[in-house]
């Protein structure tokens, strides 16, 4: 059980981080969500998480390109429960275009989101997780942080990056009971994969159609999507004693798709 323990997840006002975030607190950690969205439904979210599970759940909504904002969410979460126990950097977005095209302002949001924001959150988090002596942080990666897919260049770039961060802070933080993980899903239904299905079906002069059957499940030898659920599993499991000595792994959760 996570009864006593405090779970910040970024990113959790959708898709995989709120279902990490539901997960968490269902077995009994107290959580921090964060994300953009219309405040009525984050509402609504925080509230149930609350009400279902009999926890306690906050809001905060920090920007992860805006590393102040970063640290003072995490400093706001010491402060209300006093401590971030296990740390769930989730928040990403994706673009899709070819290099020579790609927005420079797209790159660069992208690495602060989908990486940087999780050195941010690790160094203002792990201080407090050595004096207690434990930890667990995990990072929401992706099949790309083991594989490229054209026209993804920043995305990719930055779940490469993720995955070495993920062991650098693993062997750094080895002695201190504090595990560093990541998860790496193939294609998960979330907003962020439909969203990118009208640009991917420009980029490539497909249908609809020919994008999720030849473009997204063709990687994946499943051929289904990977469920939320599936990967907040994943994420309980790494939060457990018996994943004590699991660090620095970056785990697939994608029907295949990295075997190949
Ligand atoms: P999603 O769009 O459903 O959720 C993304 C979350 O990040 C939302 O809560 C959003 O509000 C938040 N977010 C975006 N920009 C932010 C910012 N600047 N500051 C704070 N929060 C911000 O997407 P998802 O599919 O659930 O993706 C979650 C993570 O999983 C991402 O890191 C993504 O790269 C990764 N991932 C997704 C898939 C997939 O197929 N869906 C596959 C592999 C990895």
């Amino acid at each position: 059980s996570l009864q006593s323990k405090t779970a910040l997840v970024t990113g959790s006002t959708s898709g995989i981080g709120l279902a990490i975030a539901r997960a968490l607190a269902q077995h009994g950690a107290n959580v921090v969500i964060n994300g953009f969205g219309k405040p009525d439904a984050i509402e609504k979210e925080r509230a149930g998480i609350e009400a279902e599970f009999h926890v306690r759940a906050q809001y905060s909504a920090a920007d992860m390109t805006k590393p102040e904002e970063i640290a003072a969410m995490v400093a706001e979460a010491e402060r209300e429960f006093g401590a971030v126990d296990i740390l769930v950097n989730n928040a990403g977005i994706q673009y899709v275009s070819a290099i020579e095209e790609f927005p420079v302002e797209k790159w660069d949001q992208i690495i602060a989101i989908n990486l940087s924001s999780a050195f941010h959150t690790m160094r203002a988090a792990i201080p407090g997780m050595k004096q207690r002596g434990w930890g667990r942080i995990i990072n929401t990666a992706s099949a790309h942080s083991l594989v490229a897919s054209p026209y993804k260049s920043a995305y990719v770039a930055a779940k490469h990056g993720i995955a070495g961060l993920t062991k650098t802070a693993a062997l750094e933080l080895a002695t201190h009971k504090i595990t560093v993980n990541c998860i790496s899903p193939g294609y998960v239904w979330t907003p962020l994969v439909e969203a990118q299905i009208p640009d991917t079906m420009k980029a490539r002069g497909l249908t609809k159609e020919q994008v999720i059957d030849d473009v997204l499940l063709k990687a994946q030898p499943t051929k289904e999507f990977v469920t939320v659920e599936q990967v907040a599993a994943i994420a309980v499991f790494l939060c457990s004693e018996a994943a004590s000595q699991i660090t620095g792994i970056n785990m697939p959760v994608d029907g295949g798709w990295t075997a190949q």
